[in-house]
């Protein structure tokens, strides 16, 4: 735990700290695999971001503790290796009972980061298959917080930029070349909206590294440690991933 951390944790009740550790056990694998040292950093994490964080709900869903914790714990997996430890321009998480849509759109969303509402927008049930279903490399909550940080770092919102530029750009040099193979159906490690853009990739490319890590490494060594580097942290290595 660094410095600041371990002053918020004078201020956590023993109480919330137990609560969130049955929780993330239950519900987050990654969490769940840490050794004791780090699951007592994730846990103060969790909550210094449940407890700087608006939650909001649609009129009539019971939005829980137990929810708001699951989904705090996608951010803390993402930042675990890193500096940030909370997000600064998207500070209300909006969550909804369903799959939504805006108006005059057909499309339905599990999930989207509203740039001009400052919202991050999630379906619990998406959220809640995110993590009962820990290795299809799908994880809604992980996809929307790793496009909040994109957008925070180049705009240098948080104090200090949460990636480091030399890094970001490695990844971002090899994702570019990846692209055309995944819209060609010629680099499978990823599900094909991967071949989107740079801004998806990344989403997609961190939901297979905490997902399937084993399998990304297999298939691509490079992109793998190149990933593993902008977030400080390996995963394949489940008790000490940093
Ligand atoms: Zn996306």
């Amino acid at each position: 735990m660094n410095a600041k951390h371990t002053f918020v944790n004078l201020f956590l009740k023993t109480r919330s700290k137990q609560e969130c550790h049955e929780v993330l056990s239950k519900w987050n694998s990654y969490y769940a695999a840490l050794s004791e040292k780090h699951q007592q950093s994730f846990v103060v994490r969790t909550l210094l971001f449940l407890n700087t964080t608006d939650f909001d709900a649609t009129e009539g869903f019971e939005l829980t503790t137990e929810m708001k914790l699951v989904i705090s714990s996608a951010f803390v997996q993402i930042t675990f290796g890193l500096k940030q430890d909370v997000l600064s321009v998207f500070k209300t998480i909006f969550v909804t009972p369903t799959s939504y849509a805006y108006t005059g759109r057909d499309v339905l969303y599990d999930g989207d980061v509203n740039t001009v509402t400052k919202r991050v927008n999630l379906s619990w049930p998406a959220v809640e298959k995110g993590f009962v279903i820990t290795d299809d490399g799908l994880n809604i909550a992980i996809h929307e917080f790793s496009h909040c940080l994109i957008i925070e770092n180049a705009k240098g919102f948080y104090f200090s930029k949460a990636f480091k530029d030399a890094d970001l750009n490695a990844w971002k040099e090899l994702a570019t070349k990846k692209i055309p193979l995944i819209r060609e159906g010629k680099y499978t490690i990823f599900r094909d909206y991967g071949g989107t853009n740079l801004m998806e990739l990344f989403a997609i490319a961190l939901e297979t590294f905490f997902e399937q890590p084993h399998e990304f490494y297999s298939y691509s060594p490079t992109f793998y440690r190149t990933t593993a580097k902008v977030l400080k942290q390996d995963p394949r290595n489940g008790k000490n991933p940093k």
